[in-house]
């Protein structure tokens, strides 16, 4: 039964928001600095993401990787590790509370507790134009978790072993060396890269829509810590229709890791773990 709607309903309804964490007081990174060591970049490593499948790169501190839609429109999701510490992880709902639900150049993915420091800067995003559209939506998206199969069978049933979570789990254990049981539970939340989603007006549900990403577009990151990598090229693919089959049209994806200059980068230095003493009052 509903609820019938108190006299001041529309009075509640009118009060303005207030940003949840305003970032002014968040560390900034240097992007002057970042930009200049751009241009001095060597490339050191490259991987291609088959479609439907993920891999595993890692990237030192200080030194920069992009990721390239090749082919054709491709939405990609991103795992992070601290590459000597799978506990350190990317926290994909700290991102979102800090940078908004899409993230783009000069913003960050944040790390798990107790670590919570930046992982890796982006620093430079060829579609950093398109903003937010008339929908809501927006690119580079960490609202959405992973396809999955867990919910793929509750809400359509069957067994599906190429969502982004199986994909991302069978390259984690392939470069760990360990079973898909050991490797699952370190599989999180992701960066989709690429993917166009929001939530809509009306029913505030989590939508998608075809990914603006064309063949050359990428998206380029500094890697604050040493980083282990995992990308998988989605089910999806361009995400316009469906994910969690073999439906849609897919798409390889680039990864290329790049050294700066040894010179470069004069004023960064890899960020420490969180200063909170961890004591929690106890
Ligand atoms: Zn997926």
């Amino acid at each position: 039964m509903s609820v019938p709607a108190p006299k001041d309903a529309d009075a509640r309804r009118a009060i303005k928001p207030v940003i949840c964490y305003p970032v002014e007081t968040l560390p900034q990174p240097d992007m002057a600095d970042y930009t200049a060591a751009r241009e001095t970049l060597t490339k050191t490593d490259e991987v291609v993401v088959p479609p439907r499948e993920a891999a595993t790169f890692t990237v030192p501190a200080g030194h920069f990787f992009r990721i390239t839609s090749v082919e054709g429109s491709q939405v990609g999701d991103l795992n992070l590790w601290h590459a000597d510490n799978l506990t350190e992880r990317f926290y994909s709902g700290k991102t979102r509370a800090l940078h908004g639900t899409h993230i783009t150049t000069g913003e960050r993915m944040w790390s798990s507790f107790p670590y919570m420091r930046p992982m890796a800067t982006v620093t430079h995003d060829t579609l950093g134009w398109y903003g937010i559209d008339a929908f809501g939506g927006s690119v580079h998206d960490v609202i959405g978790t992973r396809c999955d199969p867990y919910t793929h069978n509750l809400l359509k049933g069957g067994q599906y072993h190429h969502c982004c979570h199986s994909n991302l789990t069978r390259a984690l254990a392939a470069h760990l060396g360990v079973s898909t049981k050991d490797a699952e539970p370190h599989v999180h939340d992701v960066l989709n890269v690429f993917m166009c989603t929001g939530f809509t007006r009306d029913t505030g549900q989590y939508f998608m829509k075809a990914s603006p990403v064309r063949p050359g577009d990428f998206i380029e990151f500094l890697a604050e810590i040493p980083l282990l990598g995992a990308l998988s090229a989605c089910p999806g693919g361009d995400c316009s229709s469906e994910h969690s089959s073999d439906t849609a049209q897919c798409h390889p994806l680039l990864v290329e890791v790049f050294a700066p200059d040894a010179d470069a980068l004069t004023n960064w230095s890899s960020p420490e773990p969180n200063g909170y003493n961890g004591s929690h009052g106890a």
